[in-house]
């Protein structure tokens, strides 16, 4: 069958451990959704992470980064294996290099508390878990990465803050808000998470948000330092909507977000830059249950959407946003109807999950 004339090139990315098992898992649910709403994506894939770079010495090469640049999104699974590291010891991660590369300053990470899914919190109101983290993706402490000194008697590693970074990161801020606002109708609220309290460099970032602030009106906008938030994050996680923050600050508390709607198998996100864009779960490679069949592909299937979402935004059409709102509801629909997968004790694994939520696309239509 010819492809749709609207047809966008996704690179697909698998990589390694679960990397490639919920990989296969989305695309199974991608390709019934595609033909259902008449969008046209054709999948390349790509090969990159610690295996690739076992078996040929580089973890990406350039002409696959240059496929991947050249492509309209990027959907990627994990990359990393414990056992297979560069000769400075740290793990191979390419998916780093596509941040810093394409300049995907903004990480989107959404947290929310699916239909059915037992959450960390007994509180009744962890049911309206509804938040983003918003970790920049470029610099903050992550900017030292490689760069950092080691001596004998110490090692130091630097934090950067630039304003265009900032001022970018907080149009989207606001921006996401705002868009978040009108989908649940209610008013928006952006809250930089911060430690402006100790280092300038972040009452440096709290100085361009407030300029940013004056411009967003119709956007609530505060400030917590990041040591409050982990411990808000705990107490009232229903009371945040959007978190934008330092690189390191919002890897620490997407690891938190991700435990409290269900582990990390339900934590999607997206790197996103002003002119490309990587899809991907939060989680890693999973060695521990690699290669098992059981790795929930939700967090996958759910930055999927997000693709498609981000490819609606920028013109690909409505059919784009109407199969990212069809996922998105066929994933609830499909947890509210009994899936349960094995990080949160059911017995679906990732096929089943994938099945789950491919039987439901179309279902209410
Ligand atoms: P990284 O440093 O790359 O984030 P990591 O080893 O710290 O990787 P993960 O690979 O995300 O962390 O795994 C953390 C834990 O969460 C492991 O016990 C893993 O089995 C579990 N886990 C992660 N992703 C999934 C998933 N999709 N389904 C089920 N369990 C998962």
């Amino acid at each position: 069958m010819p492809l749709p004339s609207n047809t966008l090139r996704i690179a697909v990315m698998p990589g390694d451990g679960i990397g490639t098992e919920v990989t296969a898992a989305t695309l199974a649910v991608l390709e019934p959704l595609a033909k259902r709403h008449g969008i046209g994506l054709a999948f390349e894939e790509l090969r990159a992470g610690a295996f690739c770079y076992r078996d040929t010495g580089t973890a990406m090469s350039e002409e696959t980064f240059e496929k991947a640049a050249k492509a309209d999104a990027i959907l990627l699974g994990a990359m990393g294996w414990p056992e297979i590291r560069t000769p400075d010891g740290t793990e191979i991660a390419p998916q780093l290099d596509l941040r810093f590369r394409l300049g995907l300053y903004a990480g989107v990470r959404p947290f929310r508390a699916l239909p059915g899914v037992p959450l960390a919190l007994a509180d009744p109101r962890a049911r309206e878990i509804d938040f983003v983290i918003l970790r920049e993706s470029t610099e903050g402490l992550f900017f030292s990465r490689g760069r950092g000194t080691v001596t004998e008697d110490m090692a130091e590693e630097t934090l950067r803050i630039t304003r265009p970074t900032t001022e970018r990161l907080a149009r989207f801020s606001f921006g996401l808000a705002r868009r978040r606002a009108a989908r649940r109708g209610r008013k928006g609220t952006v809250t930089l998470v911060d430690k402006a309290n100790v280092f300038r460099a972040f009452a440096f970032m709290r100085g361009i948000f407030a300029e940013v602030a004056a411009g967003f009106p119709d956007v609530a906008h505060g400030t917590h330092y990041v040591d409050a938030m982990a411990l808000d994050l705990v107490r009232r996680p229903w009371a945040f909507d959007v978190l934008p923050t330092e690189n390191m600050f919002g890897d620490i508390l997407s690891d938190l977000g991700a435990g409290l709607v269900g582990g990390m198998g339900f934590a999607p996100s997206a790197d996103i830059g002003d002119t490309h864009a990587v899809f991907q779960p939060a989680h890693g490679t999973a060695p521990d249950i690699a290669g098992k069949g059981i790795a929930n592909p939700t967090a996958t299937i759910l930055s999927a959407a997000m693709m498609l979402d981000w490819l609606a935004e920028r013109g690909a059409g409505q059919g784009f946003a109407d199969a990212a709102a069809e996922l998105e509801g066929a994933v609830d629909a499909a947890f509210a109807d009994g899936l349960r997968t094995a990080d949160i004790g059911g017995g679906d694994g990732t096929a089943a999950a994938a099945k789950a939520v491919a039987r439901r696309i179309g279902a209410a239509g």
